[in-house]
């Protein structure tokens, strides 16, 4: 692959799609219902965390997802929080996770008051594999009755948060039945693969809990959101309370009766959400055009673009290519840049950050790999598609 030639290819194809202002890598689309439901938001005064939005909200996101229970709350992170918590993960614990993800997912582990162990990713799904998981707990952890214990650090392992990296689903069922194994709470982080499916079940319905985000940024966005997503009643109607300030029930009197966390979704986010979640599958459909048109572009270039693997579906959040060398990505970030066109690296191994730098890992080969070679490139709704669609 020649990358002087793919750059160029790529600047062009991206002008042919997006036209010829600044290209961002993902922008929201409000082309549906959204100004009337902010509209009949405001107009009605139930604007904060109390309305009817919040549960319609809730109820089109887990009829989406086939999960029995939604929880929304204020963002992804304050979601993943929550679900750590009621997973019984107490603090001076240990969570299993992966170097290649967004800060988010280690900012709610330490939230938690517990430390990231960090395991190595698929080099074809970019997230956990359950073949480096299942070696790191055979040589580092040992069951015990109370539960897993880590070897060196002598602490308890309590949950393993994997996440699907981009909106590409990683091998959550082979993950799901080593956590069971172990007696290790799962949590998926789905905040990237709403419309993202496991053959046709869709992500975040392995595990006991799972979240997503409506950041600005995501496939849908509430401006900012996320929800915790679950078929344990007993686990969402705790969530709720303790993202609802733990009140006890009353008419009128303050009883709060555990420290809760003032997480709700407010009404106006979840009006947008509803709004959006209308138009969801309309942009799952365009966004698998583009990825279409991305995937015959590349191909032909003999350069790698990303795909689901066999049997599974990706919603196509963000469109990945794996480039040849760290040279070749700088080279490849620079000039499309510097073009207006926005392109992105994969995140700094969190292994690397100075607040995680001394966590335990497993060497994560693959995961070092991919921090040398992704790069994202433009992916959202191009112009006057909606409308293509509809008619
Ligand atoms: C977006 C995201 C989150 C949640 O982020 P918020 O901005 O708090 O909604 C969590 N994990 C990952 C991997 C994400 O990409």
């Amino acid at each position: 692959m020649e990358i002087n030639r793919l750059i160029e290819g790529t600047l062009a194809l991206s002008r042919e799609i997006f036209g010829s202002d600044f290209i961002p890598l993902h922008r929201p689309v409000f082309e549906g219902n959204e100004r009337q439901y902010l509209i009949n938001c405001i107009d009605s005064n139930f604007v904060s965390s109390v309305g009817v939005k919040v549960t319609e909200f809730e109820e089109k996101v887990a009829k989406f997802t086939g999960a029995k229970y939604a929880v929304a709350t204020v963002n992804g992170t304050a979601a993943l929080h929550v679900a750590i918590e009621l997973a019984g993960v107490k603090p001076g614990d240990e969570i299993i996770s992966q170097a290649v993800t967004f800060i988010a997912t280690c900012n709610a582990i330490s939230y938690a008051g517990a430390e990231p162990l960090f395991v190595d990713v698929d080099v074809d799904t970019m997230g956990l594999s359950p073949v480096a998981l299942k070696r790191f707990l055979e040589e580092n952890a040992e069951k015990r009755t109370s539960g897993t214990f880590n070897k060196t650090s002598g602490k308890k392992i309590s949950a393993c948060i994997p996440m699907h990296t981009f909106g590409f689903p990683c091998r959550i069922a082979e993950i799901a039945e080593i956590c069971a194994d172990w007696d290790i709470a799962l949590i998926e982080d789905a905040a990237e693969s709403l419309g993202s499916y496991v053959g046709s079940c869709h992500t975040g319905t392995f595990a006991s809990m799972a979240t997503l985000s409506f950041n600005g940024n995501k496939v849908i966005t509430t401006g900012g959101g996320g929800m915790i997503i679950t078929n344990d009643s007993e686990l969402a109607k705790r969530a709720k309370y303790i993202t609802t300030t733990a009140k006890v029930p009353h008419p009128y009197e303050f009883v709060h009766d555990q420290i809760g966390y003032n997480y709700r979704m407010p009404n106006l986010n979840a009006a947008l959400g509803c709004a959006q979640m209308e138009r969801l599958e309309e942009f799952l459909t365009i966004k698998t055009q583009l990825a279409d048109q991305w995937d015959a572009f590349f191909s032909k270039r003999g350069a790698d673009f990303v795909k689901a693997i066999e049997g599974n579906k990706a919603n196509h959040w963000l469109n990945t290519i794996i480039l040849d060398s760290r040279e070749d990505r700088d080279k490849f970030l620079k000039i499309t840049n510097d073009n207006d066109i926005m392109t992105r690296p994969i995140w700094t191994l969190m292994s690397k950050l100075p607040m995680f730098k001394d966590c335990q890992t497993d060497g994560l080969e693959n995961s070092i790999w991919l921090e040398d070679r992704v790069v994202n490139i433009p992916s959202s709704i191009p112009d006057g598609a909606l409308k293509k669609l509809s008619n």
